[in-house]
């Protein structure tokens, strides 16, 4: 099987909504009048953002996932989206999985794949998503105002306790890793929840390096610090991001260990959660938690932003908690 074949077999289809795909030179997209496009890129490298062996079709899945993840922070609605992909042979079993997982996805997402490049190499994912809302609707990180509500959706934290599961850093109690392994490795994009936040969020960022880090960059685009409630954020690892569903949810200790600092730390510090952290007026709390309920996902108040610069974290006794929550950095 050539490149072209490759491509012709596992990613080309009718193109539905756009004016041009697959096998031009470029893609034609005609955003609607009054529309503004919201764009973004994420790579995934094997052995860098995924375990080597990791199942192609949760690899698909996953990369378009967190590419969706950053539109549903801005709030916008997918559209389509391009492959750029290495890979180190044209295994057939493979690519099928991962067409797979990417295209259910996609398809959930009415997300059109419209072009795209493909080369030899090692194993590197590389998607850049396209997505439309009204001219000057977007949510941004720099819109938090002293006094706004914190909020965070689902439950930030699981995918970390997945990993270091997997990697033997920690262990799991019975029957835990199985949820847990699903959100890391098959998140669910907030896009409803994003869409939902137009209009009513003052500012909204997606966690994918980790829950504090991510909320620094909301307070230095904002200009503000903000006080947050670090075991309410750590209590959501056994509550479960779903509030209409047992899945994910932990009756027992999740850890054979019960360690309250470890979970504190996944909660704000661990990566890959792909939940949106975001602010708004405490006049909108009930807003905000109608369209958690209109998208089956659970929304809690976590802290409050504050105009005194700096993160004050606070435990469940509302004493001052200090640590290294540091996010994940690739070059730090
Ligand atoms: P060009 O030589 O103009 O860069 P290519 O030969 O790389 O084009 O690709 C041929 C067509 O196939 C283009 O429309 C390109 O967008 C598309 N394409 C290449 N790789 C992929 C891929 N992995 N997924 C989707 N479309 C792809
Ligand atoms: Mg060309």
């Amino acid at each position: 099987m050539g490149e072209f074949e490759l491509i012709r077999r596992h990613f080309t289809r009718p193109v539905r909504r756009a004016a041009l795909g697959v096998g031009d030179d470029c893609a034609l997209l005609s955003p609607a009048p009054g529309m503004q496009l919201a764009i973004s890129s994420d790579m995934l490298l094997e052995g860098r953002h995924f375990l080597a062996g990791t199942d192609p079709e949760r690899l698909g899945h996953k990369a378009l996932a967190v590419n969706l993840s950053d539109l549903a922070a801005c709030g916008a609605r997918p559209l389509a989206f391009t492959l750029a992909l290495a890979l180190p042979r044209a295994d057939e079993a493979w690519l099928a999985a991962f067409a797979r997982g990417l295209f259910a996805l996609a398809d959930a997402h009415g997300c059109e794949l419209i072009g795209g490049d493909t080369t030899q190499g090692p194993l590197n994912i590389c998607i850049t998503v396209f997505g439309e809302l009204p001219q000057g609707d977007a949510l941004k990180r720099s819109g938090a105002r002293p006094g706004d509500d914190l909020w965070v959706s689902g439950a930030p934290g699981q995918a970390r306790l997945a990993l270091g599961a997997l990697r033997g850093e920690w262990h799991l109690s019975e029957g835990a890793l199985p949820a847990l392994q699903a959100r890391l490795d098959a998140p669910s994009p907030r896009v409803a929840l994003g869409l939902a936040l137009r209009g009513l969020a003052n500012s909204a960022i997606d966690i994918s390096d980790g829950l504090l880090g991510d909320l620094q960059h909301v307070l230095d685009a904002s200009r503000a610090g903000a006080v947050v409630w670090a075991d309410d954020a750590a209590n959501l690892i056994a509550v479960g991001a779903d509030p209409q569903s047992a899945a994910g949810q932990f009756d027992a200790e999740i850890l054979t260990q019960p360690d309250p600092a470890l979970l504190r730390q996944c909660a704000l510090a661990g990566g890959d959660d792909y939940e949106l952290l975001f602010t708004a007026a405490p006049a909108r709390r009930t807003a905000v938690l109608e369209a958690g309920r209109r998208c089956a996902t659970r929304l809690t108040r976590i802290g409050q932003i504050q105009a005194e610069p700096g993160l004050r974290l606070l435990d469940a006794r509302g004493q001052p908690l200090a640590g290294d929550f540091a996010s994940f950095d690739h070059f730090a």
